[in-house]
């Protein structure tokens, strides 16, 4: 089942960058800015936020659930496994079980991360010593506040997030969404 993580349930900003043009295929996803997750990720979820507020911070999310449709698109814009998952695999996004994002600061301002979300090259991998060191501190602040809520990184990209086991969850289409999310 998929949960929708919106506010005032969940206190998160919402940057949904598949439903806009501010992302790698520079063209709309979704036709909705809509942010599903399954219901397994909402007490690592909430963990996150209560982390992050800790620190004077909050979530900033770019992306959750993704259709299988949805991935056949990214795939189709940029075919390297290292960065996006071979749709015939499979995403974690796909199963609502992968969670993109950042760290915004307490008045909303996105922290610096060294690369934009979607950067896809060698600066978006974690352990990188050659970036600002205020970058590489944030993304030891992401890294920190997601690990200590459960959720497990991905080596190639400081923004992606999955829970433990997301593979092992069902691959769904956008028929769970009720075909909301993709245009048609
Ligand atoms: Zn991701």
């Amino acid at each position: 089942m998929l949960i929708e993580i919106a506010p005032p349930r969940f206190d998160v900003d919402l940057d949904l960058r598949y439903a806009s043009a501010d992302n790698l295929t520079a063209a709309p996803i979704y036709a909705r800015s809509l942010c599903l997750l399954h219901a397994d990720a909402v007490a690592p979820l909430g963990r996150a936020i209560a982390l992050a507020r800790g620190l004077g911070l909050r979530l900033r999310l770019f992306d959750g659930f993704r259709p299988v449709e949805a991935q056949w698109l990214l795939w189709r814009a940029l075919p390297d496994p290292r960065y996006i998952a071979d749709p015939r695999r499979g995403s974690n996004h796909s199963r609502g079980t992968a969670l993109d994002l950042t760290l915004a600061d307490g008045a909303g301002r996105p922290l610096a991360m060294g690369t934009g979300f979607d950067d896809m090259t060698e600066l978006s991998h974690h352990g990188r010593a050659d970036l600002d060191p205020e970058a590489q501190r944030n993304r030891a602040l992401l890294a920190g506040v997601m690990a200590g809520a459960g959720w497990l990184s991905y080596p190639y990209e400081w923004w992606h997030y999955q829970l433990a086991g997301a593979e092992g969850y069902p691959l769904l289409t956008d028929s769970v969404s009720g075909g909301k999310m993709m245009a048609k």
